[in-house]
């Protein structure tokens, strides 16, 4: 770097920085590189894909966000299209696939308008304008649906896991994930957090239920225990009933048989005087997050107490949310007003393995999906398909509007704006018909990922959705189709998201004409980007 002029910036060596156009260039070859690698998965037809972590673990998938999550990606501006992803996974639950491909398609367009001459100041406001313009657009077209509708939320439920490999079961887990989000809704209102999806593998996909109440994968800590109480009068304790070694080691060394003794009689008193805490404060139940020693599982079992210990984290707080238990983090503060209710705890087994329900819980209404499936790949993507009907189906219950699938909403968006750009006379007004061009990639790759010749449909579909706002592709009867009538429905909060923050995600790629990146020093195995020295520019990104 020559030292002439006036130094801003000082530079570690080795430090890569790329300015102005080739800086651009270079981050809308990044974000196209990963919005192509995922346009294939796009839709019912969409192909799945495989995917291996470093430790080996397979994954098989057509969720956006889990194929994202998964490839190891360096680019700085890759990074970011990959978090894009994750946001609209955090929420909205879908349309994941969907916002990094439309973000793709505008930046695409951007290139060509960059070599136009256009500059990039000037697409940006043409984007941010159309974007506006698209989301007063699409909430004219969206319908309204009541929150208790279950055919329609249903409907929902079963396109929005129509492209997973579950689909197959789609029936079944749809009609759970509906009963599930109206189980635990209250008018509009509807918390993720009251729904706990619990996963076992055996049996198959068809024995996956709704159970009342929150299921927990443990078991009772001593056989004594009664594993069937009503009225149960439950503690939350966050401390484990132990005593650590080095808290002993502290106090004593051992040297004698006498003071062997003196030990074991010290241990037991500190483990008796925990378990008193446990049965003076009234508690029958005991559901603790750390360890239970041998001792004290004993003395809880001889006092009529039952207990359950290595509770997870999140399971202890939706626990205290469903009993109204405080979750105690010192025992010896443990008193009977922090005790909780639930009307019936049970041990059951299921899959050779035993578990424990607390149901006819008096605070929250909550409910526990419990996942089965042949193999642990099926569980897996069911959960995934399972998290994403719960977001949409909340999503409609929480903000009442619709649109239907096929790319429709995208089209009659497009079309509209191709309208709406008319009406401007500034330089915007290419940037706005770029954004109206950019839309057609999501039913366009509909159309592609079931075989269909993309030029002839979307001159169909361009004809068909003039004065219809429902008409979009079909990728099973693999033709342009008026949705108005049919099952495939998503929620407007997706597609609402989706054109945001893309839009959001391109806006902010064309902003940056400067790129300064150090030197990754791990040497982290794969990628790299080449020898020292080489061209900073093309990673690959597959
Ligand atoms: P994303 O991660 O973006 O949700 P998906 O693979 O789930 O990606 O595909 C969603 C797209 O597929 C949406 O545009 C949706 O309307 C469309 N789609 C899903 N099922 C159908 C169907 N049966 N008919 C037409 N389009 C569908
Ligand atoms: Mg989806």
């Amino acid at each position: 770097m020559s030292m002439q002029g006036t130094p801003i910036l000082i530079l570690k060596e080795g430090t890569e920085r790329t300015k102005g156009k080739d800086a651009l260039a270079n981050n809308i070859a990044a974000a196209r590189a990963i919005a192509e690698s995922i346009r294939t998965a796009l839709g019912p037809r969409g192909l799945d894909k495989m995917l291996t972590d470093s430790f080996g673990d397979v994954t098989i998938t057509n969720d956006g966000a889990t194929i994202l999550k998964e490839m190891d990606v360096s680019h700085p501006v890759a990074k970011f299209i990959v978090e894009l992803a994750k946001s609209q996974d955090d929420e909205v639950g879908d349309g994941t696939t969907t916002v990094v491909v439309l973000a793709g398609e505008l930046l695409k367009l951007a290139e060509v308008q960059i070599a136009d001459n256009i500059h990039p100041t000037v697409i940006v406001e043409g984007y941010r304008l159309a974007a506006e313009e698209a989301q007063k657009y699409l909430n004219k077209i969206a319908k309204t649906v009541a929150p208790d509708d279950r055919d329609t939320l249903k409907k929902i439920a079963l396109t929005a896991m129509g492209s997973k490999v579950v689909s197959t079961s789609g029936e079944l887990l749809s009609n759970v994930v509906v009963d599930a989000v109206l189980a635990v809704a209250d008018g509009h209102e509807v918390d993720l957090d009251d729904i706990k999806v619990e996963k076992k593998a055996g049996g198959s996909l068809e024995d996956t239920n709704l159970i009342e109440g929150i299921l927990l994968d443990k078991e009772f800590v001593h056989t004594d225990m009664s594993t069937d109480i009503e009225d149960a009068k439950i503690a939350l304790v966050e401390e484990a009933l132990e005593i650590s070694k080095t808290e002993l080691d502290a106090e004593l060394s051992i040297n004698t048989p006498d003071q062997i003794k003196l030990f074991m009689d010290r241990e037991s008193e500190m483990i008796r005087e925990m378990v008193d805490t446990v049965v003076k404060s009234g508690a029958n139940t005991l559901l603790c997050s750390k360890g239970i020693d041998d001792v004290a599982q004993h003395l809880l079992a001889k006092a009529g107490v039952s207990a359950v210990r290595r509770i997870k984290k999140s399971d202890m707080e939706k626990l205290s949310k469903a009993t109204g238990a405080k979750l105690v983090s010192r025992l010896s503060d443990l008193s009977a007003s922090d005790l909780g209710t639930a009307g019936h705890v049970y041990q059951k087994t299921i899959a050779d393995d035993k578990m424990i329900y607390v149901t006819d819980n008096p605070n929250a209404k909550s409910v526990t999906i419990l996942i089965r499936g042949g193999t642990e790949l099926v569980v897996d993507e069911a959960d995934r398909a399972i998290h994403d009907a719960l977001c949409v189906v909340r999503n409609v219950v929480q903000d009442g509007k619709i649109v239907t699938g096929g790319g429709a909403p995208e089209i009659a968006i497009s079309n509209h704006l191709q309208i709406y750009a008319n009406s401007l006379t500034g330089r915007e007004q290419l940037a706005v018909k770029a954004f109206a061009e950019a839309l057609e990639v999501i039913p366009r790759t509909l159309a592609e990922n079931t075989g269909l010749d993309p030029i002839d449909i979307m001159t169909d579909l361009k004809k068909k959705s003039k004065n219809n706002t429902s008409v979009g592709i079909d990728p099973i009867g693999r033709k342009v189709f008026d949705f108005s009538d049919s099952n495939v429905i998503e929620p407007a909060s997706v597609k609402r998201q989706a054109i945001s923050a893309a839009a959001e995600a391109a806006q902010m790629i064309l902003r940056i004409d400067d790129v300064i990146s150090a030197k990754d020093l791990g040497g982290s195995g794969g990628g790299g980007g080449g020898p020292p020295g080489g061209p900073g520019g093309d990673d690959d990104f597959d």
